[in-house]
């Protein structure tokens, strides 16, 4: 059975939740969604979702539940792990002058510089149809005040574009994302997650 899990500390982890089960549903697998609130729930994970919110307080969570060092850990072992928004902030390894500004730690998974709130206030929201490497047609993009990722290095890959810039990449077992696809109802990127882990 397989086990997800959201980093359930602040943001829109229960929207995460839901898309999860429905893609569980719609791929006929069994399995469970984990609220994970600090280091023990990240215990036979499967997958990682680190949802949207705010960067700075997840951040400082993440840090005051001793949670940096275990995620790092998951990452390099290949458990896939997705980050949307706020949570693909904490995924890069390098942050713009606002996000260093922030003085939070970042995860450091990704060979990727992010550079926050690139989108406007939260009422210069928008949605629009992306076009994402790997699915046949586009999707409905929810962005909220996201990061774009302006350097990439490494294998760090980009699989959506927004005006330009890359909002979407992929870097072995990891997914970051500049917007919220837990605001749709489309399944197809929660399924893209669940397609990385291993089958056993
Ligand atoms: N602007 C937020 C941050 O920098 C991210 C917004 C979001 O996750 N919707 O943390």
């Amino acid at each position: 059975m397989l086990r997800a899990g959201v980093l359930t500390l602040q943001g829109a982890a229960p929207e995460h939740a839901l898309l999860l089960h429905a893609a569980m549903r719609e791929r006929g697998q069994a399995g469970e969604v984990v609220a994970v609130r600090g280091p023990g729930d990240l215990a036979g994970l499967d997958c990682l979702v680190l949802p949207g919110g705010e960067s700075t307080t997840i951040g400082k969570l993440l840090k005051r539940l001793d949670m940096v060092e275990p995620i790092r850990e998951m990452a390099a072992a290949g458990t896939p792990m997705m980050g949307t928004c706020a949570g693909c902030i904490l995924m890069a390894k390098e942050g713009d002058d606002e996000v260093r500004r922030t003085g939070i730690e970042l995860l450091g998974l990704m060979d990727m510089k992010v550079s926050r709130n690139r989108f406007g206030r939260q009422r210069e929201s928008f949605e629009c149809q992306l076009e994402v490497e790997g699915l046949e047609e586009g999707f409905p993009a929810v962005f909220i005040r996201g990061p774009v990722i302006e350097e990439r290095w490494g294998r760090c890959r980009p699989l959506a574009h927004f005006k330009g810039q890359a909002v979407m990449v992929s870097q072995n077992n990891l997914l970051a994302l500049s917007f919220h696809p837990e605001l749709s109802v489309d399944t197809r990127i929660h399924r893209m997650l669940l397609d990385m882990v291993p089958r056993t």
